[in-house]
């Protein structure tokens, strides 16, 4: 999976993990994870926290583990396990054996904290969840002491036993870490490790009725697995003092917590709660939407793990906030497309073209290259015939300067097969629509080669109007309107920048017949289009559609040669 940077440089991580090394820290081993919570799908800044662990770890001959933090059991669900397997796999990262839950450790975590209630480090409360928020303080004022703060060691045991047993209702009872209510990091001021909660855990089913919070579960399953680098995004930077004293009372393996920036990308939301809300409210189809930044929606359209890697690689990583310009990962993705798709013929909006001149029973079978950036690829024979489609877009009655391609009396190239010159224009006389073309061909630029000498300005793709195969293509668009949709007027919600025209769908599209074969999944340069893919979803056998993956148009590379 990805190439690993030739170049000097090396990351923040990278460093510490290098001087880690040099000291011989944990016996020099590196042993890295991706902990997702089970709760929706993952988008592409998930990809950059995957191919960053399972990068350092497959670099520095370590381990990577896959761990689902599924503590919350209200929020998760199976659906949402299945699909982050897939999407890890998809990436390339391995986790061999190593995939963990942390609702594996429930009872190791129980222990631990029976051992913290015993050195008098931990205390059962009565405070109620707005209690508790009062209690905590702000940032300028410090927290107060919960009443219930120095129980015996004896009388804390034996409530949080029956908290276990399940003798009280939800959110009656806390256990709560006896750290320092009057600490600068509001994290500190003793906070919550286990909350009850009556509620079936996708794995653990009815056994717990007590489950731990994210920052008492998180620290000592890395320290479980033997993690040495904990790597994280930097909302939790204030969390690692945390993380640090349990280690610390526990007196356990402690891997070292390093928090980097996460991913934003223009154009782009990247929260699972918001996500989940464009799929709960219908702005979607779902998950895998193929506008969706999820790494299901980003396959669905047509990326490919390899243009994902190469992005994540050459975004880097960094301890500071920044925003990363989509067209940089459209870049990444046109340039493996660039290389390895196949180009076709495909008219999206059709015009009806009969070559007056050409034998009305013959069909000829003409060469055409698969892939001028790939010789291998080698060609393929496409039929051509007396009535063909153009795209409506290529014909003008009335040419403006500058317009090249068919007008009347005018002559182009169609792509490899003939000169063609417009003679006869056919209108709907009701509407005044333009329904065919009446052209004549030259038979001696068989192959699309001038024969003369004489140069035609236009190039046009077709296809034979009976041998086209019918589909449906969908051009996407950005699901947002704006750089950063999380501006929005007024008190307006994200949802209001969702731009109204990311979806088009054109349902009389012709393509050429070698695809008649081709499979969900599989990429197309549309010549002069863009590139497209089929889409896994939809298509079945006789009916193909077809998404668009990302125009031709490379903002990046013209943004790259300004520079
Ligand atoms: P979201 O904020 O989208 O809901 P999350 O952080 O709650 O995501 P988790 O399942 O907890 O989702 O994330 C798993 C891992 O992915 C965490 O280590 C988290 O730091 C990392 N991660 C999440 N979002 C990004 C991002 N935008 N860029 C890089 N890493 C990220
Ligand atoms: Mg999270």
């Amino acid at each position: 999976m990805g190439k690993e940077k030739e170049t000097e440089s090396v990351d923040f991580i990278r460093a510490i993990i290098n001087r880690d090394l040099g000291n011989g820290k944990n016996d020099r081993r590196v042993h890295t994870r991706f902990p997702p919570e089970p709760n929706g799908y993952l988008h592409i800044g998930h990809a950059k926290s995957i191919c960053l662990n399972s990068g350092i770890a497959r670099q520095y001959n370590g381990k990577f583990n896959l761990r689902f933090d599924d503590t919350n059991p209200a929020r998760e669900e199976t659906e949402y396990v299945e699909s982050i397997l897939e999407d890890v796999r998809w990436l390339g990262a391995d986790w061999e054996d190593r995939l963990f839950y942390a609702s594996d450790y429930f009872n190791k975590l129980h222990e631990y904290a029976v051992k913290l209630i015993k050195d008098g480090k931990a205390y059962v409360d009565d405070l109620m969840a707005d209690e508790i928020r009062e209690y905590r303080g702000t940032l300028t004022e410090p927290g107060r002491e919960s009443p219930y703060r120095n129980r015996t060691v004896e009388e804390n045991l034996d409530l949080f036993e029956k908290m276990r047993a399940g003798e009280f209702p939800d959110g009656s009872l806390t256990l709560r870490a006896k750290i320092d209510m009057a600490s600068g990091n509001i994290n500190m001021r003793d906070p919550v490790m286990y909350r009850i909660k009556h509620a079936e855990h996708h794995r653990t089913g009815n056994k717990w009725c007590i489950y731990p919070s994210y920052d008492w579960t998180h620290g000592q399953s890395d320290s479980i697995e033997g993690i040495t680098h904990s790597i994280c995004t930097v909302e939790f930077e204030d969390h690692r003092p945390l993380y640090d004293w349990f280690l610390d009372q526990l007196e356990v393996h402690h891997p070292q917590q390093i928090e980097f920036a996460p991913l934003n990308l223009t154009y782009t939301v990247l929260s699972k709660r918001k996500l989940r809300q464009l799929v709960e409210e219908g702005h979607v189809s779902g998950w895998d939407d193929p506008r969706m930044p999820t790494i299901g929606g980003l396959r669905r359209r047509g990326y490919t793990a390899e243009a994902i890697l190469d992005f994540c690689d050459r975004i880097g990583v960094a301890k500071r906030d920044s925003v990363v310009d989509i067209a940089l990962l459209e870049h990444c993705l046109r340039e493996e497309l660039n290389r390895s798709a196949m180009r076709v013929m495909a008219v999206l909006k059709p015009l009806k073209v009969i070559i007056d001149n050409y034998p009305d029973d013959t069909v000829e079978e003409l060469e055409a290259i698969n892939n001028p950036e790939d010789e291998s690829a080698g060609t393929r024979m496409v039929p051509f015939s007396r009535e063909i489609y153009i795209e409506q877009d290529d014909f003008r009655e009335d040419p403006p300067k500058k317009f090249f391609r068919l007008a009347p009396g005018r002559e182009v190239r169609l792509k490899h097969a003939y000169f063609i010159t417009c003679d006869r224009v056919v209108t709907d006389e009701k509407t005044g629509e333009i329904t065919e073309l009446h052209c004549t061909y030259d038979p001696k630029s068989r192959g699309g080669a001038s024969p003369d000498g004489r140069k035609v300005k236009g190039t046009l793709h077709w296809v034979s109007a009976a041998h086209a195969i019918d589909t449906e293509v969908r051009l996407y668009d950005y699901l947002f309107g704006k750089e950063d949709p999380l501006v929005t007027d007024g008190n307006a919600d994200f949802t209001s920048n969702l731009n109204p025209d990311s979806l088009e769908v054109l349902t009389s599209c012709k393509v050429e017949p070698s695809l008649a074969e081709s499979k969900p999944g599989d990429r197309f340069q549309f010549l002069r289009h863009g590139y497209f893919c089929v889409d896994s979803v939809d298509s079945k056998k006789g009916k193909l559609f077809f998404n668009r993956t990302v125009s031709l148009r490379d903002s990046w590379a013209k943004i790259e040669k300004k520079k």
